[in-house]
């Protein structure tokens, strides 16, 4: 499989006052050419800091401790992301450029004092090389593609001027101004109403087959992962408990964890506005982790003296299917999908 990115066994430590947290223990997936990943899981799962390790982007306090995060610009080319110094000239090139990012507010990825041009044009400027009215504008072209109507006068707009829904295209143009190979949507519609949410996902859809982009989709909405991604990523306190294409995780999945997940949600296609629902039980704190499996105090197949003992291993299925549980072919009875709720 050609892919973009591959990460291997990624470890990902923050430092707090209360001690070390394994914020991302040992995670592994890869993103292909052109294709959509969702990596799914409630806050708390490590989703969002893999997100930010693929260009080193994280807090001060985090640190990548082990593993490999590997971009091929190319099909044959390798650029070891973990070995560029995260401070450094080479990954500064490639962020915002080869890898742009759209998350949950614009507001926080936009200057408030600068007009949406100058926040544009120097770096579209720099990226790709272009002169100051070549840079402007292929700024009003992207305005206009993301549908802000009268886009050369909305370059003169400060953030505020703009609602949230257009705000968010805007940080989308942004986002794919300088044709990045890669963009990494961290619940970016999560803020915005059903309506909206409808129109940005539509709009990442249709740039996409457009530009060949890859797309690292973090969400907890499975309506939004059956709607856009190609393969699936589920995670859970720091590891990924179930990895597939869409079709194996909604139709054949595995793991008890995606299994709680699925059954909250109406039938495949049934709705974008479909949340979560509760699974029994909360997440344990990362400071305390249950013994054995992670998942084993809110699992319904929990094995006593085994399942609170023993971690278990991530089993390969085939392809880039995984599953990290014990009894991956044993737990097969079909998903009870709770009906449609009535509106
Ligand atoms: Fe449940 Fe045991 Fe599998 Fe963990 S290993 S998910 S507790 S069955
Ligand atoms: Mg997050």
């Amino acid at each position: 499989q050609d892919l973009l990115f591959e990460v291997e066994n990624l470890k990902v430590h923050f430092a707090t006052d209360d001690g070390l947290v394994r914020a991302v223990d040992g995670v592994t997936f890869g993103i292909p050419r052109a294709k959509t990943v969702c990596i799914v899981g409630e806050s708390g799962s490590g989703k969002s800091i893999t997100g930010r390790s693929l260009m080193n982007l994280l807090p001060h306090t985090a640190r990548i401790v082990d593993g490999h995060v590997l971009y091929h610009p190319e099909p044959g080319r390798t650029i070891d992301i973990g070995k560029l110094d995260p401070r450094g000239k080479p990954i500064r090139a490639l962020r915002g450029k080869d890898v742009s990012f759209i998350s949950q507010e614009p507001m926080a990825a936009l200057s408030p004092v600068h007009t949406i041009g100058q926040q544009m044009v120097p770096v579209i400027s720099r990226h790709l090389k272009l002169g100051r009215r070549e840079a402007t504008e292929r700024a009003a072209a992207m305005l206009a593609r993301v549908g802000i109507p009268k886009p050369a006068e909305r370059l003169g707009s400060y953030p505020f001027e703009f609602s949230g829904g257009m705000r968010q295209r805007v940080c989308i143009a942004l986002a794919l101004s300088c044709r990045p190979k890669l963009v990494i949507a961290d619940e970016p519609t999560t803020a915005l109403d059903v309506t909206t949410q409808a129109n940005i996902i539509d709009l990442l859809v249709e740039l996409q087959e457009e530009s060949g982009l890859s797309i690292l989709f973090i969400t907890h909405d499975l309506g939004v992962v059956a709607e856009v991604a190609s393969d699936v990523v589920v995670m859970y306190l720091g590891k990924v408990v179930e990895r597939g294409s869409v079709e194996e995780i909604f139709h054949d999945p595995r793991h008890p964890y995606t299994r709680a997940l699925l059954r909250s949600v109406p039938r495949l296609g049934a709705g974008r506005d479909t949340r979560l629902a509760a699974i029994r039980g909360m997440v344990p704190s990362p400071f305390d982790r249950p013994k054995g499996c992670d998942f084993h105090p809110r699992c319904d197949f929990a094995i006593a003296g085994t399942c609170d003992v023993t971690a278990p291993p991530d089993v390969a299925l085939g392809g880039s299917r995984s599953v990290r549980c014990v009894l991956p072919e044993a737990i097969r009875p079909p998903v009870q999908r709770a009906e449609t709720p009535p509106s």
